[in-house]
């Protein structure tokens, strides 16, 4: 028996049929003995115009003593996770994606022994499904991994959510609300630990992320504090700012770009029209919000090296031109054309052959290899 917090999105009770599907779950679940939290969301349709209700707010404190006392006489505890309660006792949204944190958050506060995240999909992918049909499903998926995914642009779980499991320990598992409620399914589980006796993929996904937008300023000054004249006045209108690319300067001039998200697009270029001419002089500023990421994310590749070329070859291959490119230690992301994105995923997922386990790539490139020992020996001999 053990203390299990489910939550279930938007589509998991979009409708009475769905809801009905998400009640025999839950009914089977304690059933077998498991005391059970569950979060739900906003139908699906509904979030946009509670967002347009309130404004965003962050999880301070969860009041769990009343769901102590309902969980230990035998309940099923309820709980509408979009929903919290701010400073004044107003009622306020936790933003989109909120109830994956609130899920997340109600596991840490309770001691929980599982949060799962039930959604449409049966787990985390290599990539969008949508996008990818031939994406493969991952039975885990380590914590660094999913945060750079969910950070990349993976709407499949809320970033805050992830940060709050790693922060906590949180054991979490994505699985399917449209699996048969009596389904035994395991879904993904985010861990904590690499196995080592696992066979890791270098590669375990792809990320996008469409929401980005470009800005370029041609033959800026190339002197100490221009990064900062530039940047400066962004960061003081709360405008975050994403990928940053410098030119080497050439007689006395650079070129420096930056991305930011593509709703502070036009803020942002106000903010830099306004300081052109006072922090910093610019040939021309030159803006783009058609673009979009792409990122390989892999803990494999710290420890292997080509894959950057590999990816960056993949694209020319395509005829993909990479406008920004910026790498961490486990991810590697190029801004491109948004209209070349579904193009880019699919060559990238094909190309590290992510449809296939990476026992069977493992296995078969060792096989290869034994081939050419062999002719080599073959011919030596
Ligand atoms: P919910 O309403 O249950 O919170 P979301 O729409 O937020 O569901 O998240 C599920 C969706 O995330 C899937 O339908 C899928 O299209 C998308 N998605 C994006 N990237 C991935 C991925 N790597 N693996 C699985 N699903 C993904
Ligand atoms: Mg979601």
């Amino acid at each position: 028996m053990a203390l299990i917090v489910q939550k279930y999105g938007g589509t998991s009770v979009g409708s009475t049929d769905r809801i009905r599907s998400v009640a025999r779950r839950v009914a089977r679940f304690h059933r077998e003995g498991h005391q059970l939290v569950v979060v739900v969301s906003a139908m699906s349709g509904e979030t946009n115009r509670l967002l347009a209700l309130v404004t965003k707010a962050r999880i301070l404190d969860i009041n769990v003593e009343p769901l102590r006392k309902d969980l230990a006489a035998g309940a099923i505890v309820i709980v509408a996770g979009f929903q919290g309660v701010d400073a004044d006792g107003n009622i306020t949204t936790l933003g989109r994606g909120g109830s994956d944190t609130s899920g997340v958050a109600l596991a840490a506060a309770l001691g929980a022994s599982e949060c799962q995240i039930y959604t449409d999909v049966d787990g985390v992918y290599t990539t969008d499904p949508r996008i990818v049909p031939e994406a493969r499903r991952l039975d885990r998926i380590t914590f660094e991994e999913m945060l750079e995914m969910a950070s990349l642009g993976s709407k499949v779980l809320q970033i805050r959510s992830v940060e709050f499991a790693g922060k906590y320990k949180i054991k979490m598992r994505v699985l399917s609300s449209f699996d048969d409620p009596e389904s035994t399914a395991t879904g993904t589980l985010i861990t904590y630990e690499e196995d080592e006796t696992m066979e890791q993929a270098i590669i375990s996904g792809i990320a996008f992320n469409r929401d980005e937008a470009k800005i370029s300023l041609m033959g800026v000054e190339d002197r100490p504090g221009v990064a900062y004249a530039i940047l400066g006045p962004v960061a003081a209108a709360n405008i975050d700012v994403d990928m940053i690319v410098q030119n080497i300067g050439a007689s006395g001039h650079t070129d420096f770009s930056f991305t930011v998200h593509r709703s502070e697009y036009q803020k942002a270029l106000e903010v830099l029209s306004r300081e052109k001419g006072k922090g910093f002089t610019a040939r021309e500023i030159i803006s783009d919000n058609k673009i979009c990421k792409v990122s390989l994310v892999g803990i494999g590749m710290r420890s292997h090296v080509g894959i950057a070329a590999k990816m960056f070859k993949a694209l020319a291959d395509e005829g993909i031109n990479i406008q920004m490119i910026s790498t961490s230690e486990i991810k590697t992301s190029v801004v491109i054309d948004e209209k070349y994105l579904e193009l880019a995923v699919r060559q990238l997922h094909r190309v590290f052959e992510l449809d296939q386990s990476p026992q069977a790539v493992w296995t078969r490139n060792t096989r290869i290899s034994e081939a050419f020992v062999w002719t080599d020996r073959h011919e030596g001999g």
